[in-house]
């Protein structure tokens, strides 16, 4: 199977098959390799997890297709890094016109893969168009630098791309992550190989077909679905000189481990247990709803979600009793007729989560707001949860579900909170929620975490903030003009000038 390079993406073709949850996608997914849709060796069932049926039926790489990818990458590299950065940005700016011209589909695509509700699919989408647009611009202001060492002599730092770049991709965001991280690594000239997870690949695959129509060239931006053994072919390739890492810790270890094997860099953005501190003088009503729709938005799925509270004892009833109806009234549904949350990911996560909150219950955790079961659906649904009187020894309060679960913990002091947000292993994002605003920078200030909040929450989105864990959440930058930096090296050239 091969494309013209300059087929348009004919995104528009599925959404007859996107406004409900009721019919599979009409063709099938391929491998993105070349700049050329490649029949697989291999195809999985792609599911809807609203409904538990068939969505798509999709391409899973081999590890040998993964090495057809690489070369690919690696035959196109060198023009690609040596393209201005004025035509790369072009390239770029333009395929986040194509995503935002095919948004609708893209959105619903997000939507029916993932399992989150339709506003938050959208909100993905615009976030993931913008990741495209701000390297594309940025790319031109990304300066080098002479260091002055005296009249003798000439020292200049210049920027330069890896080379290849292997990208792997978990199922909760795909659309936003593929963007940001090779948003970045295109801009600085380097090809990527994109590996989404077998769960949810369909948007990534997209943006591959509307970079074809944007006109980058073939090898420059390759996408192959797969799982486990697609993904560690890719990492441990000797060709991939950096790789971007995002999902699960053990996994991130076992990718580092392979990357170290060979030498190569990688970023890793890894999981969380993020908190929320709030302090004597917080103002409860404005936390509140931030606190539970920041939880709900993906069922919990999002790595910087804020899964534990942790409060001031004054504010203990009366933020327990704001946060209450988010959950009592939280309605589960399809994700295309947009509920308060939509099914998680797949069945073994459903089931995953069911079992933390069976162990919650007999460890005695006391629940003060709970959604209803929902009635007549077949897909992933776990209802969401407020459980209060978290203690610190407990498995909720240390472990990460990946579900919509909130554990609400009582400290007496601001030194007691900050200690206990620190009793877990992870250390992504915190907020910090107090209106002296002294008092909430000293505790902002001494968090370990990567990104901290203060009177507010922004998981997902946030293009220019620079983004990435400490301790065992992962280390490197994505977003912001750091992930352009993590994304190339340094040369420096240095001149003996005679005679000055
Ligand atoms: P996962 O580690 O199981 O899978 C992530 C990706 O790695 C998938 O594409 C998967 O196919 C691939 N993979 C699996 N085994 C591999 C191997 N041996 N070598 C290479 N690749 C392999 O994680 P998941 O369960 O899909 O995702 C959820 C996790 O991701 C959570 O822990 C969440 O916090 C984390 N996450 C972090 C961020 C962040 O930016 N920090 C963002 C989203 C999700």
């Amino acid at each position: 199977m091969t494309t013209n390079h300059s087929t348009p993406a004919n995104l528009d073709d599925l959404r007859g098959s996107l406004e409900d949850h009721s019919s599979a996608l009409p063709e099938p997914f391929p491998l993105d390799v070349g700049g050329e849709l490649r029949e697989p060796s291999r195809w999985v069932e792609n599911l809807d997890p609203a409904t538990s049926g068939v969505l798509a039926t999709v391409a899973s790489a081999t590890p040998q297709e993964m090495d057809d990818a690489v070369a690919a990458a690696r035959a196109a590299a060198p023009a690609w890094a040596a393209t201005a950065p004025q035509e790369r940005g072009r390239l770029l700016r333009r395929l986040g016109d194509l995503v935002r011209r095919d948004a609708d589909v893209l959105a619903r695509l997000e939507t029916r893969d993932t399992g989150k509700p339709l506003a938050q699919g959208r909100a993905d989408i615009t976030a993931a168009a913008r990741y495209f647009d701000y390297y594309g611009s940025i790319i031109e202001g990304f300066l080098g630098d002479s260091i002055p060492l005296g009249p003798g002599s000439l020292a200049v730092v210049e920027h330069e791309p890896h080379g290849v770049t292997g990208h792997v991709v978990p199922w909760n965001y795909p659309a936003q992550i593929t963007a940001r991280s090779v948003g970045a690594a295109l801009a600085v000239g380097n090809a990527s190989v994109i590996k989404p997870a077998d769960e949810a690949p369909l948007v990534a695959l997209s943006y591959a077909r509307l970079a074809r129509e944007a006109g980058f060239p073939a090898g420059v931006f390759n996408v192959l679905p797969g799982g486990a053994e697609a993904g560690s072919a890719l990492t441990a390739h000797p060709d991939v000189a950096h790789v971007s890492f995002t999902g699960s810790v053990a996994t991130g270890r076992a990718v580092a481990g392979a990357c170290a094997q060979r030498g190569r860099p990688v970023l890793l953005e890894l999981g969380g247990k993020s908190a929320h501190i709030v302090l004597e003088g917080a103002d409860v009503n404005r936390a509140a709803p931030v606190i539970a729709r920041a939880l709900l938005l993906h069922a919990g799925q999002t790595c910087t979600a804020g899964t534990r509270v942790i409060v001031h004892e004054s504010l203990h009833q009366q933020l327990v009793a704001a946060l209450a109806p988010f959950f009592n009234e939280a309605k589960l549904g399809l994700g295309l007729t947009d509920p308060t949350v939509g099914p998680v990911v797949t069945e073994n996560q459903a089931t995953r989560v069911a079992g933390f909150v069976e162990r919650a219950r007999a460890a005695g955790a006391v629940v003060a707001g709970e959604a209803q079961a929902p009635h007549g659906l077949t897909g992933f649904f776990v209802a969401p949860v407020l459980f209060d009187q978290v203690g610190q020894d407990s498995e909720l309060f240390a472990e990460e579900v990946f579900g919509p679960l909130l554990a609400v913990t009582t400290v007496g002091s601001d030194a007691e909170a900050i200690a206990a947000a620190h009793n877990t292993r992870y250390g992504l994002t915190a907020a910090v929620w107090c209106q002296d605003i002294d008092r909430a920078l000293r505790t902002a200030r001494s968090l370990e975490v990567g990104q901290t909040y203060i009177n507010g929450y922004a998981p997902g989105g946030g293009v220019e903030l620079p983004f990435g864990g400490t301790r065992d959440s992962g280390y490197g930058r994505e977003k912001g003009v750091e992930a352009l930096r993590e994304y190339s090296r340094t040369r420096t050239l240095f001149v003996d000038i005679a005679g000055a």
